[in-house]
């Protein structure tokens, strides 16, 4: 298929979906007419869900939005998503240690008693306390609430009789959720998870 359409509607952003119907990427509608003509993805209509392959899609005429893709020729509605057939994956990447990184990582919740007390009544440890060497890092610090954080003290865990929810680690998190919120579309709500996921949980 030779693309030489308009620049500005092929530029425009497409979401992509794996087989799970989970965001996994950004595209531009330029690829993602590719990839549906390649037959490797369908277009999911964002109101009914319905998914459609090429023939399909460039029959339907109720795109809901001003996005066509227009040539002499033909016309076709810019895809706002699509479904990959094929890739079944959530490719991931380590996450940076950054304190808002660790309170999406443990969920806002102490991680020896498991209470959930507000942001400001959590504090992150260090698992090994740094005085004995402990490290600033996702292996090494967690959420603890007040109250077990003064229980632990500088002590480690087993000194001070505490019992860690989890072990700790480095998350992963999905590159597409980096998106700044001006760069989504409105059709994306439904396929997209609220910030709080961003980090896969393990
Ligand atoms: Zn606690």
């Amino acid at each position: 298929m030779k693309l030489a359409f308009a620049k500005s509607v092929l530029d425009h952003p497409s979401l992509v979906l794996n087989r799970s119907w989970i965001a996994i990427h950004v595209t531009t509608v330029r690829r993602a007419l590719c990839l549906l003509y390649s037959e490797a993805a369908v277009v999911v209509d964002t109101e009914s869900l319905q998914t459609f392959d090429f023939d399909g899609w460039f029959r339907w005429d109720r795109s809901p939005s001003d996005r066509w893709v227009r040539t002499p020729g033909i016309r076709i509605a810019a895809p706002e998503v699509i479904q990959l057939r094929a890739y079944n994956k959530v490719p991931a990447y380590d996450a940076p240690f950054t304190r808002r990184n660790l309170f999406e990582r443990d969920g806002h919740m102490c991680q020896y008693c498991g209470a959930r007390v507000g942001s400001d009544r959590l504090s992150i440890d260090h698992v090994t306390p740094r005085s004995k060497g402990g490290k600033t890092s996702w292996d090494n610090c967690v959420l603890a609430c007040v109250r077990c954080n003064s229980t632990k003290g500088d002590r480690t865990v087993r000194e001070a009789g505490l019992r860690l929810l989890r072990q700790p680690k480095p998350p992963r998190w999905t590159p597409y959720l980096n998106l700044k919120r001006s760069e989504h579309l409105e059709s994306w709500a439904k396929f997209t998870t609220p910030a709080r996921s961003r980090i896969a949980k393990s």
